[in-house]
């Protein structure tokens, strides 16, 4: 039997590391693999090579070495960064947080969290677009607002939001700012200075890095609260003996996405261009998000008419590996809050597809999602009652 050539289109779930992250992992589980807080010549050495990754993760987003925080990802990241600017609030008497209703989990849950114990949270509507206005942050900040969280771009649905107007109003009222920059790092050309941004996440396994690994940038002077208690380790707001190897793939993998940001950008647009016409033409179909500012390798569509579950199956078996909502959601049968938030019904949030790319597809690639995913839409709109029904006017169509 013949195999299919696969082409891997759920980038925003995670990428493929690079050959240059993986090398510079190696030294440091092979020969170089003291603790960066032995004494010894060997230790001082690791210590050297976890320094000059802080600094070029630091470079890479216009922060000092000193307000990056190494994490075991952009969860506990997002996690620490709510967390910590809570328990300011608190001391102080704010309790009001500010966020978007699309964010990711680790983000909604830390705020489900905080809601019990006594904060209250405001979600902004992201219905327009499938983004919101700074506008909206100002007219929502009151005096008692300790945190605005609101992500850099969404995962699901690629908008990206306009977040140095955030952070200009976030700063003029003296909030903290918080940003999931997860799929914009490395992707986006991001400087926590110019954007004023207090707090930021990011991971390493979004722009080629190795899993289980990224980091918190958190602005000098705002104190973080630990989630892991134990060593001095991170200035000693994150105990646990340094995970090198998969720090130094990260700093590898961010360096090489900031020097060719704009090189690949261009390229995956014009691929993402390509998708999202040809898709419109699919009858009853739907863009989600932004239709102008948007992350470069996010198609996401909703689909009138098809099970999402299905529609990914019947793509994997012709050699497309695509997502329906956000990897997270997925075995779950309740449709995505973020589709779900920017208006979509229930019965259309079910039928939704994101393809997410990277430098690596081609032209070919696209060919082939264009040829495919059409005819398995066809296919199975061909054996759904429910899509007879609206044919012959029983049923209404939504999109
Ligand atoms: C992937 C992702 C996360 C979670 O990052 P992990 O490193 O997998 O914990 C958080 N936020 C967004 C927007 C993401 O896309």
């Amino acid at each position: 039997m013949e195999t299919v050539k696969m082409i891997y289109a759920d980038n925003a779930a995670t990428t493929k590391m690079s050959r240059r992250a993986i090398e510079a992992m190696l030294p440091y589980m092979a020969d170089n693999f003291a603790n960066p807080s032995s004494l010894h010549s060997a230790g001082q050495r690791a210590k050297d090579a976890l320094e000059a990754s802080r600094e070029t993760i630091a470079d890479c987003i216009g922060a000092s070495p000193k307000e990056i925080y190494f994490t075991s990802g952009g969860s506990e990241a997002d996690n620490q960064a709510l967390l910590s600017a809570a328990a300011i609030g608190a001391k102080k008497g704010k309790k009001h947080i500010i966020s978007t209703a699309f964010e990711h989990h680790a983000v909604i849950h830390t705020l489900e969290k905080l809601e019990k114990q006594g904060f209250e949270v405001e979600l902004l509507d992201v219905h327009s677009h499938g983004n919101i206005s700074a506008e909206q942050v100002a007219a929502a900040i009151r005096e008692d607002t300790c945190l605005v969280s609101i992500m850099y771009a969404n995962n699901e649905i690629g908008s990206v939001l306009p977040i140095a107007d955030i952070g200009r109003v976030c700063r003029e009222r003296g909030v903290i700012f918080h940003t999931d920059a997860v799929q914009a790092a490395g992707h986006l050309k991001i400087n926590v200075a110019e954007e004023k941004i207090d707090m930021l996440s990011l991971s390493a396994h979004k722009f080629h890095g190795p899993k289980g690994i990224g980091v918190l940038y958190c602005r000098r002077g705002i104190p973080l609260t630990n989630l892991i208690e134990g060593g001095a380790q991170e200035r000693g707001k994150r105990a646990g003996t340094e995970n090198l190897p998969a720090i130094a793939g990260m700093a590898a993998a961010l360096s090489d996405a900031c020097d060719n940001l704009e090189k690949n950008a261009a390229k995956v647009s014009a691929l993402r261009d390509r998708l999202i016409v040809g898709l419109s033409k699919i009858p009853h179909s739907a863009l989600n998000g932004d239709p102008v500012n948007r992350l470069p390798g996010n198609v996401s569509f909703c689909f009138e008419g098809i099970e999402g579950e299905s529609l990914l199956l019947l793509l994997d078996e012709v050699g497309i590996e695509a997502s329906s909502g956000s990897a997270c959601t997925s075995g779950s049968l309740d449709p995505s809050h973020v589709l779900l938030a920017i208006g979509r019904p229930h019965e259309v949030a079910h039928g939704s597809l994101r393809l997410s790319l990277s430098e690596e597809n081609t032209d070919e690639d696209v060919d082939v999602m264009l040829r495919e995913i059409p005819r398995v839409i066809e296919y199975l709109r061909g054996m759904s009652p429910l899509w007879q029904d609206k044919l012959v006017g029983k049923k209404e169509f939504v999109l």
